[in-house]
């Protein structure tokens, strides 16, 4: 069973998909993907009112997952900046059926925003899971400070029932991003995008030894991954021909280093038990 737990959906400047949802099964079954998990985009209200076109609304996850809900499951996305963001996640979560929440700081808030305290203690309550942008920022006008994972010590502690998946390795981060995995056991980390971080900066062999570090330092158990989906427009990194699926290569063919066991939990076990997956 593998769950990719990271993907986005890319839309145009009309708001409209760029990729249909048949058109997406069809590449999950040419990977070997089982089941994905879909990921909302909240850039919130801009500075003028208008709300942003390109944004995955919660609305939409809802209507891209309806095609096929046993494998693609839907989460959604908040911004501080909303008139009552207790409200909109309520909403998602109750009336859409969306299982978890994504929140991009980078995008002009810091996690611990007092005006989304009231989202996470309903998320711990509601047993909700969150996930947290770390590490690079995707576009340059975003703002890398809030990508800090040492923020997210601050609601790991205050929310200590909340399951928190911080992604992709908090570069250039990631001691602090170890740290505040391994102190907190509610913290669950995504390895997504780290062989594209590996490539950008030119680090050798980044994506394996941090893998490795991890399972060494917090276990398989609280580690999953995902491709980030088709079609990037990520303009500090590659925009075109993405190895789609390097790190499921890196776990399946590492035998050196994992074990079947750690592999398995990575690509799939952990996931069927974070989302309550009947397989
Ligand atoms: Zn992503």
């Amino acid at each position: 069973m593998v769950v990719d737990f990271h993907t986005h959906v890319p839309i145009n400047d009309n708001g409209i998909f760029e990729i249909t949802p048949e058109e997406f099964i069809h590449k999950m079954d040419q990977a070997g993907i089982d089941c994905s998990v879909v990921l909302g985009v909240d850039s919130g209200i801009k500075s003028d009112g208008a709300e942003e076109k390109t944004d995955f609304t919660d609305e939409k996850v809802k209507e891209f997952c309806a095609f096929n809900p046993e494998r693609l499951i839907g989460f959604a996305s908040i911004h501080p900046n909303r008139p009552n963001p207790l409200r909109k996640v309520q909403n998602a979560i109750e009336n859409l059926g969306l299982k978890g929440v994504k929140l991009y700081p980078h995008r002009g808030f810091i996690p611990t925003d007092p005006k989304l305290w009231d989202v996470y203690e309903y998320c711990e309550q509601s047993n909700v899971i969150l996930m947290f942008h770390t590490g690079i920022k995707a576009l340059q006008e975003h703002r890398i400070i809030f990508n800090s994972p040492v923020y997210i010590d601050e609601i790991a502690v205050s929310f200590p029932k909340l399951k928190i998946i911080m992604c992709h390795g908090g570069y250039p981060w990631t001691e602090e991003f170890l740290t505040v995995a391994y102190s907190n056991p509610n913290i669950i980390v995504d390895i997504t995008f780290l062989e594209h971080i590996e490539k950008t900066f030119a680090i050798p062999s980044f994506a394996h030894y941090f893998i490795k570090r991890l399972v060494n330092t917090i276990g398989s158990k609280r580690i999953v991954w995902g491709s980030e989906g088709p079609k990037l427009k990520l303009p500090l990194f590659e925009s075109k021909d993405i190895s789609y699926f390097r790190i499921k290569d890196i776990l399946v063919n590492d035998n050196e280093s994992l074990k079947e066991e750690e592999k398995d939990d990575i690509l799939g076990n952990n996931a069927i038990k974070l989302l309550n997956l009947q397989y």
